[in-house]
């Protein structure tokens, strides 16, 4: 059977659409805001109108739920039943705009990682409810980061009600999301079965933003540190099942991970494609002929540099895509989506990284976007699971391990 590794037609113009805003709004202004961290960009304001517009008429392109990814396949590609839904059509919009720059992208409003949690888990009932809110995402304490399990914030039932007592750290979008959803127990006796996520307002009694966080890189982002004190939600909040079942342990909220990840691997794609880009250009100026008919060993270093990159850049992306169409096709994914966030998350460090070294100190300074592109890349390497612990999950699932036989 032949493979078709070309994009089909319809998502062509998400792409495009994305590469557009990518290239006109979010690459002219991505120096500024690097320099003026937590400062809201007012010009995306217009941007997150265009997406809601866009998403309203049903032609959700340029990233509009870019990292929203969606339930709801679009169309039927193929004779065969092949779907091609919004979980590509998030990750090809994800890779442009990251491409324009990741930071901005992690605060275009509506699009939080916390809507992929949404669109993941939720009932036809609450896509009503929360489909259109700006969502972040906080699962990390100061606890705990990678062992998920140890979530202690509680969600104590009372009444048509939860009552949320906790404290999240490094929450993406936490200042200014619409929204945040919460992992909480609702029984810490029951393990991880009893983790369940909440969508909360962030507007709301008892939830206060405590501060944001000064980082490496993504600065235009807002990390946030929030606190939930009796901070109460009605029942219907609490997204899937509410059921504590210990036999399917922690299955609920773990589903979100399989949209999320191939998401932030989609956004390593963008942000790798970006430093090859621009080092393809300085070995054309300096007169590096990069040729794909000679053996890599025969050509010039950098050029042999070059093609090894691009070659894991390749890898990444049809990963990523392999991931988020078995997302939208309903294939269980999770060892797919670790997959694809582990390669393009080690990826894009290394290249980007590695292409500050061979275009010497222009990389290195400020007059172009390399640098910033090595700073930014560090954390698509770490949030929603990072290098080691994608690692991990893809070597349970390998040699068919559970968590308690492989740690
Ligand atoms: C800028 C930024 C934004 C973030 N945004 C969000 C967000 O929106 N929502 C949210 O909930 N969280 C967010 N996080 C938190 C992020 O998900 C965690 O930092 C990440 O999961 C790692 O957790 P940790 O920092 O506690 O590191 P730790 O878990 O303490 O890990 C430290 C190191 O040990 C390694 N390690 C840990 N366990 C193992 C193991 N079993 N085997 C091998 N190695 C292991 C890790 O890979 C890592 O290298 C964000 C973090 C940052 C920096």
């Amino acid at each position: 059977m032949a493979i078709n590794l070309e994009l089909p037609k319809k998502l062509l113009a998400t792409v495009d659409q994305a590469h557009q805003a990518a290239s006109n709004i979010f690459r002219p202004i991505s120096r500024k805001y690097d320099s003026r961290e937590h400062e809201y960009p007012a010009e995306l304001d217009t941007l997150a109108s265009l997406y809601e517009g866009l998403a309203d008429a049903g032609a959700a392109g340029a990233g509009a739920g870019a990292a929203g990814g969606s339930k709801t396949p679009q169309k039927d590609s193929a004779k065969g039943g092949v779907k091609n839904g919004g979980n590509m059509q998030s990750a090809l919009g994800a890779m442009e705009v990251a491409w324009g720059d990741v930071g901005l992208m992690l605060t275009i409003p509506y699009q939080g990682l916390g809507n992929a949690a949404i669109a993941a888990v939720a009932n036809d009932e609450q896509l009503k409810k929360f489909g259109k809110v700006w969502a972040a995402m906080a699962i990390t304490e100061p606890g705990f980061g990678s062992d998920s399990a140890a979530v202690s914030t509680t969600a104590t039932a009372d009444g048509d009600d939860y009552i949320i007592n906790g404290e999240k750290i490094y929450v993406t979008a936490g200042s200014r999301a619409t929204h945040i959803v919460v992992w909480a127990t609702v029984d810490k006796s029951a393990g991880r079965a009893a983790i369940k996520s909440f969508v909360v307002p962030r507007e709301h009694p008892g939830v206060s933003v405590e501060r944001l966080e000064h980082k490496l890189g993504i600065k235009v982002s807002d990390t946030a540190a929030i606190r939930f004190e009796n901070c109460r939600v009605p029942k219907e909040n609490l997204l899937g099942s509410p059921d504590v079942d210990t036999k399917k342990g922690f299955g609920g909220v773990m589903q979100t991970f399989d949209n999320t990840r191939p998401m932030v691997a989609a956004m390593g794609v963008g942000v790798t494609r970006a430093a090859l880009e621009e080092l393809r250009k300085h070995l054309e100026e300096a007169g590096v002929e990069i040729d794909y008919d000679k053996p890599a060993h025969t050509q010039h270093a950098a050029a042999a540099e070059f093609i090894r990159m691009e070659a894991d850049y390749e890898a990444s992306y049809l990963l990523t895509l392999r991931a988020a169409w078995m997302a939208d096709n309903k294939q269980p994914n999770s060892k797919e989506a670790s997959m694809s966030k582990a390669k393009a998350g080690r990826t894009v460090v290394d290249v980007t990284t590695r292409v500050v070294e061979l275009t010497g100190t222009l990389g290195y300074s400020e007059h172009l976007l390399l640098e910033k592109w090595a700073r930014d890349a560090k954390i698509l390497d770490i949030f929603e699971g990072t290098q080691q612990i994608q690692n991990l999950i893809i070597a349970r699932r390998v040699l068919n391990k559970s968590s308690a036989e492989l740690k």
